[in-house]
């Protein structure tokens, strides 16, 4: 496995590498890698002849008060770690390499990055498709992995791909989860055991909404009741939002009568965490 830390380098490698036939994967990461990257990586592996997982906190995706600088970093264990999983190629920039000069052209789509977590982070998501769209062209891939536990990302990087004619395909990729049903998450390191253990409320929320659903509950309203109670019934969780939405617009609906993506994000004392489950009705 090679890690590599320019785009010269990276471009040169992939060109050598890179013939009919044999296709590309891309997992492009944060890093501090858990089993719910290492989900997409071996995705990748199992689907492609090559696979490069990129390891980048990409700075202009973070506010002014949020922890970029203290994001969890650990470049030699993820080398490992995605080698193990099948990637052949890792690319590590530093920041001066991604932004050699203060940047000034962004990727910006139009109303999928305002509800939900573009609410309490304003910009984030500008960050992260200009991001994207830069290492989609570095690496040009024939197939990206994006994990289901970001959905709204995951729904805006669909809409750029398709808006910008992008030629790659998005494959989401279901989320992991420890046993207690907590999304895995490199954020999960700043939880306090008892925030640890509170966090698990998250995914018994979902699934009761889910439950409701079942049974043939449609007001959003309601579902959105229940599950408040259920996270406000546990010490240190402070609610940013709960939303039931289009999955593709992500307009909030006030009754489920499509498939509907739940969305919450609940901070656990200084630790932001997200989740989601998509609804849909019995074919
Ligand atoms: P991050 O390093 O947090 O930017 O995540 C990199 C990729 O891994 C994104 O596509 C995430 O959606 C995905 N990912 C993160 N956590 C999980 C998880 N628990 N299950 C599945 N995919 C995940």
């Amino acid at each position: 496995m090679k890690v590599i830390t320019t785009v010269k380098e990276l471009r040169s490698t992939i060109a050598a590498l890179r013939s009919p036939g044999k296709s590309i994967g891309f997992v492009p990461t944060m890093g501090f890698l858990h089993e719910g990257h290492l989900s997409l990586i071996r995705q990748a592996s199992s689907e492609n002849s090559l696979v490069v997982v990129s390891i980048f906190v990409n700075p202009i995706q973070f506010g002014p008060q949020e922890d970029f600088a203290s994001y969890p970093r650990n470049l030699e264990q993820d080398c490992r770690l995605a080698k193990a999983a099948g990637a052949q190629i890792i690319f590590a920039p530093a920041v001066e390499e991604m932004y050699p000069q203060p940047i000034l052209t962004f990727v910006d789509v139009k109303n999928l990055g305002n509800p939900l977590c573009g609410q309490s982070r304003p910009g984030h998501f500008r960050g992260v498709c200009t991001v994207v769209n830069k290492l989609l062209n570095i690496v040009q891939p024939d197939k990206a992995y994006f994990g289901e536990k970001d959905a709204q990302q995951l729904a805006i990087i669909q809409q750029m791909v398709y808006d910008l004619n992008i030629p790659v395909e998005i494959i989401p990729v279901p989320i992991q989860r420890e046993e207690s049903g907590l999304a895995m998450s490199s954020r999960n390191t700043y939880l306090t055991p008892e925030e640890r253990a509170s966090a698990a409320v998250l995914y018994q929320s979902l699934q009761k909404a889910k439950e409701l659903f079942e049974s043939g509950e449609r007001s959003s309203g309601i579902i959105k009741d229940t599950m408040t109670g259920i996270i406000r019934s546990v010490p240190h969780a402070c609610i940013d939002y709960i939303e039931i939405s289009d999955p593709y617009s992500l307009t909030p609906l006030a009754q489920i009568d499509r498939s509907a993506l739940i969305a919450l994000a609940v901070r656990f004392g200084k630790t932001r965490l997200i989740d989601n489950l998509t609804l849909a009705e019995e074919e």
